[in-house]
């Protein structure tokens, strides 16, 4: 698997994929997203802003129309109904695909819940090819806007820009103003479980640029997937010292490495 890879982003609703991910979509715009909302194509105020925000994130979008009543269709029938709607969309594998957490963002929406569930089948059955992140959120059971789960796999810290870049779509393109849920739950930290341990290795090999925790796990520190951290002053400090004792005896060939500071 090489650098660029090819992600899959499945939501209920357009906003969903800004919200909960929009960041670290941003973070890797060298990768190839699509992004499928399931419901509101038929939402002549939210599906122009669905695509906006798609473009902005450097994402192709796609959106349907299923249904987004409070009470939607038995689960069996939408089951079938978000397979039909993802397989539009993924004739071929993804290296990444993300979707909503087990229990959904917040208390309680059926429609990510039921996303979750069909699109975890279907890799599970082989329909879909990618390994699953999916969304690890928590309201404290609706009594405060959705945040990182303390004890997700995964949780990447947005930088500045970043995060501001991710406000902006919610802010400016969808329409949600500081003090909305949609603005609130639009954090600068964006947290992940990887349902499936044995996918453990394209973990890495794909976010590992943004790790910041790991759940006690064998995932691989983040300094060793390109943010290498400088070494302490102290170790600088002897390194450099040895450097000029090394050119004073004649040996330049260590006057030639540097001690990143
Ligand atoms: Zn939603």
């Amino acid at each position: 698997m090489g650098d660029e890879l090819k992600c899959l982003v499945v939501v209920a609703h357009p906003d969903d994929e800004s919200i909960w991910m929009g960041g670290t979509i941003l973070r890797h715009t060298d990768w190839e997203w699509h992004v499928l909302s399931l419901c509101r194509a038929d939402d002549a105020d939210r599906a122009p802003r669905f695509h906006r925000a798609a473009r902005e994130l450097g994402a192709r979008g796609y959106i349907s129309d299923l249904d987004d009543s409070p009470i939607p269709a038995p689960l069996t029938e939408n089951f079938a109904q978000i397979k039909e709607r993802v397989r539009g969309v993924a004739s071929e594998g993804f290296d990444l695909v993300f979707t909503h957490g087990a229990e959904g963002e917040y208390t309680y929406h059926a429609r990510h819940a039921q996303t979750h569930r069909a699109v975890r089948e279907m890799i599970a059955d082989g329909e879909l090819a990618g390994a699953l992140f999916v969304f690890a959120y928590h309201d404290l059971g609706g009594a405060a806007r959705p945040r990182p789960a303390a004890d997700a796999d995964i949780a990447i810290d947005l930088t500045p820009t970043q995060f501001e870049r991710k406000r902006r779509i919610v802010r400016d393109i969808y329409g949600f103003g500081p003090g909305s849920f949609e603005f609130d739950s639009a954090g600068p930290v964006e947290a992940f479980n990887v349902p499936d341990g044995s996918q453990q290795p394209r973990v890495v090999a794909g976010l590992c640029a943004g790790l910041v925790r790991d759940r006690g796990r064998t995932l691989q520190p983040r300094t060793e997937c390109g943010d290498r951290e400088p070494p302490p002053r102290l170790v600088c400090f002897a390194f450099s010292l040895f450097r000029a004792f090394a050119i004073g005896i004649h040996l330049p060939w260590l006057g030639n490495r540097s001690c990143v500071s």
